[in-house]
């Protein structure tokens, strides 16, 4: 797999705004936040999309739903509640090929992500 932007992120190649770092994930703020919190939280482990995910993965990729929750308790919006989001590929929106999930807070958010569009009359 090529290196994304998120691996160097890890390897400190890059600047971010690391928020949070254990053994397995990373978390930082979303570059481009859609959100009043907006924030990213990544395995270690280089995975690129959510089909590829391996029977051994899982302890990783359930800890970052475990690091989201400790982050939304830190940060005060526990409570109040958050999304959580992980897009996959194209129709999923993913643009970054490392798996991240998404925290969004701070604002109710909208559902559902999709409506389809109103069809034009002949
Ligand atoms: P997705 O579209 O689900 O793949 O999400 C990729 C996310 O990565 C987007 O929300 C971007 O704003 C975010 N992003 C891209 N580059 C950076 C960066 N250098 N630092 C922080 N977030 C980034």
């Amino acid at each position: 797999m090529s290196e994304t932007l998120f691996t160097k992120i890890i390897n400190r190649e890059i600047p971010a705004d690391i928020i949070y770092e254990d053994d397995l994930a990373l978390a930082f703020n979303d570059i481009n936040p859609q959100a009043p919190t907006h924030f990213l939280v990544i395995p270690k482990k280089p995975i690129a999309t959510i089909n590829d995910i391996q029977q051994a993965d899982r302890e990783v990729v359930g800890h970052l739903h475990w690091v989201a929750a400790q982050l939304a308790e830190q940060q005060g919006f526990a409570e109040q509640g958050y999304r959580t989001v992980m897009n996959c590929n194209e129709y999923g929106g993913q643009t970054v090929f490392h798996i991240h999930l998404h925290v969004l807070a701070g604002k109710p958010m909208g559902w559902p992500p999709y409506q389809e569009r109103l069809k034009t009359p002949v």
